[in-house]
């Protein structure tokens, strides 16, 4: 087969001031921003325009960190044409603004030449254990630094940023750039204690012996859900996620290129129709597979990925197969094929139907990429937190994002399944408000010789 080695990098360069001021001209500045209204943790879109528009980089930097930690990130992999992008009214003539490419420019432009100073508050309000360093666990910590709060985040992983850092590939988010965002917060005067998994042996309950006045759990979707297929444990089958994440430590240098399952020549085959899966298939192409299929079992419109990262896998070279259910691992010692069989479209507003005609795609590497679930550690070493029958955390309004055990808040998307960065970043900024009002009320009522009740 044709070897996909060679392939386009998708916007890997972002504007130049030039751009960036062009495009940000053309902002109408909107008495109702519906731009503003699409983002889901309401970004000063039009005010930062301005000061773009105005070649004030600094003050553009100022007021995106009003509401957001992790500009840098969220300009390169937010969903935008779902969000601020869509949203925008410029649609209406044609061309809506390049919201997060401007976002991006601001973000990286302050990243590298340090605009904007990290105002760090005296630490006199409470003392909180972050559990998880992805986009949820960064922004409690960020927006609890910003308002006086001792943060000390706790997470399994060697370097901090959750997905960003072990999920999410390299040539859509650089490294480099997490580190930097992950360094702002740490600048705030955030402490990161790695390679710490909280569970069996650090528990909670030894986290608030030693003296945090609230814990958050922020530790996202860890595991894989698994495919009950026959000829699944076959040598050369492997979760989407545990792929991306030798790669990313391939690229950190923790271990060898040869440790990552996927190769040059190889012939790869990828389960699932959302953004994981993409990820995996082109990232493969990265591997320099000689062919990279993707199996979807639904109609090729309804797969859940955005369709600008279809499109962009398509352009690199992954074959994608839609309508085809599968049903058989085949090999003997290591996979060499993916039974399917084939799915008939009666047409549209119709149920699918899974036919018995079968088709086999010949592979030397399959990957599994429908979806993931929270792990169990923490719950199964703690008292008082209760889940849902799937696994994900059960939250209470009031004080938002408290959990069924009193100091203990969770958010993202170990509570809320599997999201988006801005989506966990939402939440997570609703989380923090809720642990500052129960420290704040906890201090008062010890103040006054009193004790919280669940
Ligand atoms: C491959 C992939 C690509 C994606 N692409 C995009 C995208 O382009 N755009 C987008 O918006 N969203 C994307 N998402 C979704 C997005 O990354 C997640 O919704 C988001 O990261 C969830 O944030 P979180 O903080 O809740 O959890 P996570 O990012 O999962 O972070 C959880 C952290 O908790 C740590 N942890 C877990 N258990 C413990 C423990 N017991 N002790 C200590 N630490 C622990 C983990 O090591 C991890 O660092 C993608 C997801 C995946 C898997
Ligand atoms: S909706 Fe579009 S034009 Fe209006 S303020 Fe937002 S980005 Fe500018």
């Amino acid at each position: 087969m044709e070897n996909l080695g060679r392939f386009i990098e998708y916007d890997p360069t972002g504007f130049t001031l030039r751009e960036a001021i062009i495009e940000a001209k053309r902002c109408l500045n909107c008495n109702k921003p519906l731009c503003r209204t699409g983002c889901p943790i309401e970004n000063e879109i039009p005010d930062f325009i301005q000061a773009m528009a105005n070649g004030n980089l600094g003050l553009a930097s100022t007021i995106i960190a009003h509401r957001s930690n992790l500009p840098a990130v969220c300009g390169r992999v937010c969903p935008h044409e779902k969000q601020c992008e869509g949203a925008c009214i410029l649609n209406k003539r044609g061309k809506g603004i390049k919201i997060g490419k401007i976002e991006r420019f601001i973000a990286d432009m302050d990243g590298e030449l340090s605009l904007t100073a990290a105002i760090i508050k005296k630490k006199e309000a409470g003392k909180i254990a972050v559990i998880g360093s992805g986009p949820a666990g960064l922004t409690v910590a960020g927006d609890l630094a910003k308002i006086g709060f001792s943060v000390t985040v706790f997470d399994a992983q060697q370097e901090a940023g959750g997905v960003l850092m072990y999920g999410i590939p390299e040539f859509r988010l650089p490294k480099q750039v997490v580190r930097r965002e992950v360094k702002k917060i740490a600048n705030l005067g955030v402490e990161f204690k790695l390679n710490t998994m909280i569970g069996p042996s650090l528990t909670i309950d030894k986290l608030f012996a030693d003296g945090f006045d609230a814990v958050f759990i922020g530790t996202g979707n860890a595991l894989a859900k698994s495919l009950p297929l026959p000829g699944i444990k076959l040598p050369g089958v492997m979760q989407a996620t545990y792929f991306l994440q030798m790669v990313s430590l391939a690229n950190q240098g923790s271990i060898s290129s040869i440790e990552v399952p996927i190769h040059s020549g190889d012939n790869v085959v990828v389960i699932g129709a959302g953004n994981t899966a993409i990820d995996a298939a082109r990232t493969a192409v990265r591997r320099e597979a000689a062919s990279v299929t993707i199996i979807n079992r639904n109609r090729a419109e309804e797969m859940a990925a955005l369709p600008s990262e279809v499109s962009a896998a398509c352009d690199e070279g992954v074959h994608i197969i839609s309508l085809r259910s599968p049903m058989e691992l085949i090999g003997e010692y290591f996979v060499t094929g993916l039974r399917c069989n084939i799915v008939h479209d009666p047409g549209k507003d119709k149920n699918l139907i899974i036919t018995e005609k079968s088709t086999i795609i010949p592979a030397n590497k399959v990957i599994i990429a429908i979806g993931q679930r929270p792990a169990s550690r923490i719950i199964g070493s703690t008292k008082g937190i209760e889940v849902d029958k799937a696994g994900y955390v059960k939250t209470r309004p009031n004080p938002y994002g408290m959990t069924m055990r009193s100091g203990v808040f969770s958010g993202g998307d170990v509570v809320n399944g599997p999201a988006t960065v801005v989506k966990a970043m939402k939440d997570a900024k609703m989380v923090a408000k809720g642990i500052a009002e129960y420290v704040e009320a906890k201090k008062l009522m010890e103040k006054c010789g009193l004790k919280m009740i669940d």
